[in-house]
């Protein structure tokens, strides 16, 4: 197994006395801005003039000013803009103001493996990027735990560039998971591979197939969304806690013959050749390409879809019978 760093493997000093820049303030930069913080650091929330996010961040007690000045005020700059907007703020708000020895840092990749954004070489560039949403970043940290995150150098200039990056993930919470060493290549690939191949695009693809085949069948669409929609969760749980083989056990033994007989059918090799060319055009950058067009000319495509997608049955039928399950709306 690769090596995991914990906390007792990452000295703090790194950032003892330094002022940590949190560009933009959304699911992950409130929880790094706020964990941070509470780890002691001297935290700075920069945003847009005029962002509604400025009351709400100075509201939970942090400073909160525009990009330009937190940059200015900062040793490290966290970037966790939305990564399709990185590349315009970086070029206005914050390379105007970089001083050597300061450190950019992400939370992903993109922008800089496909070189959207190109630092200057006399700044460390590094990332931490933890394996889960902002929201349970911050959760977890407050229960005394942590989301494991990955971490990357990708310029070290100062010669600290790793130091500062372990300094950043204790001070998340990271660290009492674990940080995974990566490269800015790697995470990027793997990362849209999964959402796009797995986590996403196909687990979403695959639980509306389902639904839309039983209920083309006639079966009725609240049984089709109980059992193709609501027990993902129950199953992922299972996997999550104990492994595949957790899950299987507690499903019943039909359940797992079935399983056993039919996943292949499903996930076959025409299914994994497709899997391999989305993997290559991640490589490649055709992806990334067309996102940046996608971009540049609005989103038109992707406000689009997202319309068509929330008139799925499935949607509809699951926010009625979710209402029925209130625990589900706790926040
Ligand atoms: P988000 O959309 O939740 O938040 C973005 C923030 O940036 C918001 O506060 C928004 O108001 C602000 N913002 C937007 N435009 C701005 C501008 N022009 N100037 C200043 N501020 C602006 O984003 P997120 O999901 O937290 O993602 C941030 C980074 O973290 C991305 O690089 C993403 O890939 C990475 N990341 C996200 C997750 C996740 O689960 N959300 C997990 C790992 C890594
Ligand atoms: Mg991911």
């Amino acid at each position: 197994m690769k090596r995991i760093y914990r906390e007792a493997d990452c000295a703090t000093g790194a950032l003892d006395g330094r002022t940590i820049a949190i560009l933009g303030y959304g699911s992950q930069g409130h929880a790094h801005a706020l964990n941070l913080k509470e780890s002691g650091y001297d935290v700075i929330v920069g945003l847009y003039e005029g962002s509604r996010s400025l009351e709400r961040a100075r509201a939970a007690g942090l400073k909160a000013t525009v990009t330009a000045e937190a940059v200015k005020a900062a040793d490290v700059v966290m970037v966790l803009l939305p990564d399709e907007r990185q590349r315009e703020v970086y070029e206005n708000d914050i390379r105007p103001y970089l001083r050597e020895g300061q450190a950019l840092a992400f939370a992903h990749g993109f922008n800089i493996h496909y070189q959207a954004i190109v630092p200057p070489a006399d700044v460390d560039v590094f990332m931490i990027a933890p394996k889960g949403p902002g929201h349970t970043v911050r959760s977890e940290f407050l229960a005394g735990r942590g989301v494991p995150a990955l971490f990357a150098v990708y310029q070290d200039y100062t010669g600290q560039a790793q130091s500062r990056a372990f300094a950043y993930g204790a001070g998340i919470g990271s660290a009492r998971a674990g940080l995974l060493e990566t490269t800015f290549r790697e995470e990027t690939e793997t990362d849209l591979f999964g959402e796009q191949a797995v986590l996403c695009g196909g687990v979403t693809e695959l639980m509306k197939a389902g639904f839309e085949i039983l209920t083309e069948a006639g079966y009725d669409p609240e049984n089709a969304y109980y059992e193709c929609v609501h027990e993902m969760k129950l199953i992922v749980d299972l996997i999550y806690e104990g492994g595949l083989a957790r899950m299987r056990d507690s499903i019943s033994n039909t359940a797992e013959y079935g399983d056993y007989q039919t996943g292949r059918r499903i996930i076959t090799e025409a299914t994994r050749q497709e899997m391999r060319q989305i993997l290559r055009e991640i490589q490649d950058g055709t992806f990334a390409s067309k996102w940046m067009q996608e971009c540049a000319t609005g989103q038109l495509s992707l406000k689009a879809r997202r319309r068509l997608e929330a008139r799925h049955p499935a949607e509809t039928i699951g926010s009625e019978l979710r209402s029925l399950m209130s625990w589900h709306n706790k926040d």
